[in-house]
């Protein structure tokens, strides 16, 4: 057991070299199990900071990190950026000339080097492996993890061999990262690699600051151009099914003023290595790209994705605007919903010649119109697909914040639940729906189904509101589509509920044409010193030709902005996300000057487009909730805070609710009591998983407060333990 001292000394490393006051769930337990000698799998989504759980070992323990990568490209960024912190990091790969490696050699063989990045092919040569026999190695991290396995969606051969390192180096400890990894995958990866016993951490695979929306497409150029707007300057991705709709768009952009370029697998390599540098680089805002770009470009601040056309499934929508927002900060994914696409998908797809295949093609393509169907949270739909289940709506979706109208659905619920159990077998929606409005189709008559009770009650409302009904009650939980099966409606153990005389479903109204009207962000992006930051820090990183965001996050530019008058306070980047000692000594003076400049003019001159702009990683906060996450900040308790603005505890800690639920850092546990929480924490996971809240709640041995309760589950939530 990682020791207090040790711990100490973890939240030391991580506040002075990488500038971050507190870890996220998981990695404290990550980083001190690793520091204990054993092995860990981690999964965690895109962006949830797995760098940090195996980068920080390795700054503290004695000997190199070893981290496997299949990504060259990603490489040089991750050691750009750990050399500003002032880690002493290298890679060895195919991409350095003969002398550059060996001078990472001879560094690594003096014990010079706290990490080194090896592709998988280097590490396995024979003259590496003699080369790690030498030297003494602090860890192996084996990133990407899920290419070790066959079942994941990236299988890469020379991953295979790695499994071979558990056996030449039994007492080094392993750690194994992903971000994408079904049950199978995770089991075969951890067979593989012969981490037998390494300890499972798993996070939620939500991305609670990326906004979800979905648009009927009616003149796509128009609505693309219209949500520009939104992120002037902003990095994004658009993606288009064909390379001839990539290459339209980006000349339309390049024509309305966008520092746009195209992408696709047609244009010659250099050009496309071209593309994908000037975009982390910033020189190019926007990409309009194929489905080719994307893997291997792990650029943090990319605030959009655009789906000008259907994405071919849930996993390809999952993964295309997951690379939206991987600094934590709000970010927006849209998609314009099409029929006519639909109808292209569904021809690409017949083109497929194993039919097993095809079947489970159309089955996710049906997902994905379901999902851009849908009339509940788009992240309830999306999560649920992945079996992980919300139990509140997200509040930061398109469904969520412009609902649609909604009404009594209790009678329709229960014509349906009358006739599946009816039907009895293996039916999808659409021949429900058939059978519902009482069809006489040749497989109906065939099966006698038309003798039924129930064929034909539901002649009085037309099949596009039986389907978004039948839909509705799939997303809420009332039965689970088996992809396995043609999907095919089964019960689930909420079914029996919609038959009960007193059961109370509530559905929306279906409404073709999704109307959207939404509440814009309220980001930094029109802040005008922000901008200036965002200047600096492209001119600073050209100077050293690394990427700017391998410089500083713009996370970091954004409470750089916030600071207000420095000249007060006292080494006033001290308090900044991101700001270790090495990157205050090496930029302080230059982005202190920026803001002094600019906040003296501000005094001379009131600008109203400059007020402070709250970190908000999601949904937007309200103003009072804001004034509590600034008191929080300034670590006020939450009597302290109730007090200062003359509100209960309750009213606080339901500010407190919310501010979780968008994803900003609070420490619950010292909100609640480190004791109760550890108590409560402790019962919740012990708790009946088909009980309802409130029994829940009821049978909890501490006394929590509703309010506290609530905290607690949306905590949980966020870190995703079930
Ligand atoms: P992943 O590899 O899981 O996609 P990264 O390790 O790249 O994610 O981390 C994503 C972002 O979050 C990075 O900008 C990183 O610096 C930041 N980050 C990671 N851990 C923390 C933390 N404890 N506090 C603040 N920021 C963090
Ligand atoms: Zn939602």
């Amino acid at each position: 057991m990682a020791t207090k001292k040790v711990k100490q000394q973890a939240r030391e490393v991580l506040k002075d070299i990488f500038g971050y006051d507190e870890f996220r769930p998981p990695q404290e337990e990550v980083i001190c199990s690793i520091l204990d000698g054993k092995d860990a799998f981690v999964l965690m989504p895109t962006g949830g900071g797995k760098s940090l759980c195996y980068q920080i070992p390795s700054i503290m323990r004695e000997g190199t990190g070893i981290v496997i990568s299949p990504l060259i490209s990603l490489m040089k960024d991750q050691v750009d950026a750990l050399t500003r912190c002032g880690v002493k990091a290298a890679y060895y790969n195919s991409s350095l000339k003969a002398a550059e490696a060996k001078e990472v050699m001879e560094k690594f063989e003096n014990g010079q080097l706290d990490l080194l990045y090896v592709a998988p092919e280097r590490l396995l040569t024979k003259t590496f492996q003699t080369r790690l026999a030498k030297v003494k190695v602090a860890l192996f991290a084996v990133d990407e993890a899920h290419c070790v396995s066959q079942w994941g969606h990236d299988f890469r051969p020379e991953y295979v061999r790695l499994g071979e390192l558990r056996e030449s180096f039994p007492d080094v400890p392993m750690v194994a990262l992903t971000a994408t990894a079904d049950i199978h995958t995770r089991d075969d990866i951890v067979k593989r690699l012969g981490m037998k016993r390494a300890k499972r951490y798993v996070s939620s695979f939500d991305r609670p600051n990326i906004r979800y929306l979905i648009a009927e497409k009616r003149q796509p150029l128009t609505q693309v151009l219209q949500f520009l707007e939104d992120w002037k300057d902003c990095s994004g991705i658009i993606y288009c099914l064909s390379r001839k709709r990539v290459e339209e768009m980006a000349v339309n952009l390049q024509r309305h003023g966008i520092r746009a370029s195209a992408y696709h697998a047609g244009m010659p390599g250099r050009t496309r290595e071209k593309v994908q540098d000037d975009f982390l680089r910033d020189r190019v805002k926007v990409i309009v790209a194929t489905i080719a770009f994307g893997m291997g470009v792990d650029k943090p601040n990319v605030r959009f994705v655009i789906h000008h056309d259907l994405p071919k499934s849930m996993e390809s929508y999952y993964q295309e605007t997951g690379r939206a927002g991987r600094d934590g900060m709000e970010s927006e994914a849209m998609l314009l919903y099409g029929s006519g696409d639909v109808n292209l998908v569904r021809r690409l797809i017949e083109n497929v010649e194993n039919p097993e295949q095809r079947r489970v093609e159309v089955h996710k393509l049906n997902s994905m119109i379901s999902l851009a169907e849908s009339l509940t949270c788009r992240r309830k739909v999306l999560l649920g697909y992945f079996n992980e289940y919300m139990h509140d709506d997200c509040g930061n979706c398109d469904v969520c914040l412009d609902p649609p109208e909604k009404y009594d659905g209790s009678k329709q619920a229960k014509i349906v639940a009358k006739a599946i159990a009816e039907l009895n077998g293996d039916h999808a929606v659409g021949f429900i729906v058939d059978f519902l409005r009482g069809s006489k189709s040749k497989r109906i008559l065939e099966k006698k189904y038309d003798e039924l009770k129930t064929h034909g009650s539901g002649k009085d409302i037309n099949a596009d509101e039986w389907t978004a009904i039948v839909r509705q009650l799939v997303h809420q939980g009332y039965y689970n589509q088996d992809i396995s099966r043609r999907a095919a409606l089964k019960p689930t153990d909420k079914t029996p509920e919609l038959t009960k005389a007193n059961a109370e479903i509530t559905l929306s109204k279906y409404q073709p044409g999704i109307k959207r009207k939404l509440k814009r962000f309220s980001t930094v992006k029109d802040n005008t010193l922000f901008k200036k930051l965002v200047e600096l820090r492209y001119d600073l990183a050209e100077k050293e030709d690394i990427a700017p965001h391998a410089l500083l996050s713009d996370v970091t530019l954004t409470e750089m902005a916030q600071l207000g008058k420095i000249d007060d306070v006292e080494s006033p980047f001290e308090r900044v996300s991101g700001m270790g000692k090495h990157k205050i000594e090496a930029y302080g003076d230059a982005f202190a000057e920026v803001i002094r400049s600019h906040v003296s003019k501000k005094s001379s001159k009131k600008s109203a487009n400059d007020k402070p702009a709250l970190l908000t990683k999601g949904p937007s906060a309200t103003d009072t909730q804001t004034y509590t996450w600034n008191l929080y900040k300034a670590g006020k308790s939450l009597d302290e805070i109730a007090a200062e603005q003359g509100m209960s505890t309750k009213t606080i800690l339901n500010h407190f609710i919310a501010l979780v639920r968008a994803a900003n850092y609070v420490e619950v546990k010292d909100i609640i009591g480190e004791e109760r929480f550890k108590q409560a924490m402790e019962e919740l996971r012990d708790a009946d998983p088909y009980a309802s809240l409130s029994e829940i709640k009821q049978d909890l041995e501490v006394e929590l407060t509703n309010e506290e309760f609530r905290l607690m589950l949306a905590w949980r939530e966020g870190i995703g333990v079930s």
